[in-house]
């Protein structure tokens, strides 16, 4: 039996991996699950599954998930009970919980010495030398589930990674793609809601459209996989059919293709090493016809342009790009400023850091140095989207 354990099974990714196991019920023992205020769903994957322990982030529902729950299984709440739960013993453990908040229970699952599958991506954003240190120091796993990751992954199994020449990453362009420029900044949450191709979570959707997900995406594949920010490129794919692309020196390009459908790259890392037969679509190219690619427009995505930004700069600028890229993304979301203006606040809050030195740091950087700068780049964020609604 692996044992597995899902942060975050309450989510988009979480309940594709609930899905696959449930496909083979006798081959997996749940350790924990662990999700946020949707307390109902928690227990009820948590009774389906036989889960040894729940947990809510949500401290004041604690009561709720305990009436919800079977007799026999745990139940725990808050932050800290989230990372105790990621480092009980287990085999494999999903980090798919949204933001900032994924990276501590994660590093947890990593200082335990378990193989980690990552689909949080704000954990290499915002600290990945950490994270990879932690990782080579207790001798876990990391498995990459973001699809272009997965992809890159899968192309460069047997590789000499010293052969590669340059990456190129897709981005579908999101909800807002085919809009005119001049009309962005009047875009609703719901309309950069609705992606064109991927069921996702809300703030992983709104992030398509913004680019702001494909700049956290080249963040994490220079963290993940050691590539120079120069080699590392982004391709409007309005199909998401081609995931990623890996150029090696002798010309050739390995391409990984296959339909929308997270279940592939969280079933390869759920088998690897193996592979398996997996409950997805297969790819009919005939039947798509034809896919189309074109360079992204940074004048649309100034996100783009922040990675790279991010990437020259190091030390803890990751850490506060995305905390702000989170603030700023609340801002939008609450309707307290514009789709355009969140770039705006990010570029600003990274400005004032680094002019400050405060995300200049040398060296060995901790969890707590991560965390101060996340929480300091937050605060800014709010303060320039609170200026920017005075001035609507
Ligand atoms: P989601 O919003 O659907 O689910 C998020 C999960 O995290 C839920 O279980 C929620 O309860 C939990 N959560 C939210 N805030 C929390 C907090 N403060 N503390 C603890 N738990 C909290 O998100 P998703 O789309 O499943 O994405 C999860 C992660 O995977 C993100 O990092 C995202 O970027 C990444 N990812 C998602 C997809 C996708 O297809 N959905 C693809 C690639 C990468
Ligand atoms: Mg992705």
């Amino acid at each position: 039996m692996k044992r597995v354990s899902i942060l975050g099974s309450t989510g988009s990714i979480g309940q594709s991996t609930l899905s696959l196991i449930a496909g083979r019920p006798e081959e997996y023992d749940v350790v924990a699950l662990t999700g946020g205020r949707n307390v109902e769903l928690l227990a009820r994957q948590a009774a389906e599954t036989g889960a040894a322990i729940a947990v809510t982030s949500e401290p004041d529902l604690l009561g709720q998930l305990k009436d919800a729950l079977p007799a026999g299984i745990e139940a725990a709440a808050g932050a800290e009970a989230i990372a105790e739960a990621a480092a009980r013993p287990a085999d494999w453990v999903m980090s798919a919980i949204v933001g900032a908040a994924g990276l501590a229970p994660g590093l947890a699952a990593i200082e335990a010495g378990t193989s980690l599958a990552l689909a949080n991506k704000e954990t290499l954003v915002a600290a990945g030398p950490l994270v990879l240190s932690r990782a080579a120091a207790s001798g876990a796993t990391i498995l990459p589930v973001d699809s272009e990751h997965s992809a890159i992954f899968q192309a460069l199994r047997g590789e000499d990674p010293a052969a590669v020449e340059r990456v190129i990453i897709t981005a579908s362009g999101g909800a807002l793609r085919d809009w005119p420029l001049e009309r962005l900044a009047e875009a609703t949450p719901e309309e950069a809601g609705r992606h064109p191709n991927w069921a996702m979570g809300n703030r992983i959707t709104v992030d398509s459209a913004s680019m702001f997900n494909k700049a956290l995406e080249v963040i994490e594949a220079k963290e993940f996989f050691g590539f120079a920010p120069e080699r590392i490129e982004v391709l409007i794919h309005h199909e998401s059919i081609v995931h990623a692309l890996v150029g090696f020196v002798d010309g050739g390009v390995m391409a990984h293709l296959g339909p929308p459908d997270m279940r592939h790259a969280i079933g390869h890392a759920l088998d690897w090493p193996d592979r398996r037969t997996l409950p997805v679509e297969r790819l009919d190219l005939a039947k798509i016809g034809q896919l189309s690619f074109r360079p992204p427009d940074e004048t649309r995505w100034p996100a783009l342009r922040l990675a790279r930004d991010v990437m020259a700069r190091g030390g803890l600028t990751g850490a506060a790009f995305n905390a702000a890229k989170e603030a700023a993304l609340d801002a939008f979301l609450a309707r307290q400023v514009r789709f355009t203006d969140m770039a705006h606040i990010v570029e600003t809050v990274l400005d004032e850091m680094d002019a400050s030195g405060e995300t200049s740091r040398r060296g060995e950087v901790s969890l707590g140095d991560v965390l101060d700068t996340d929480a300091a780049a937050r605060a800014r964020a709010r303060g320039a989207a609170t200026r920017l609604s005075q001035t609507v």
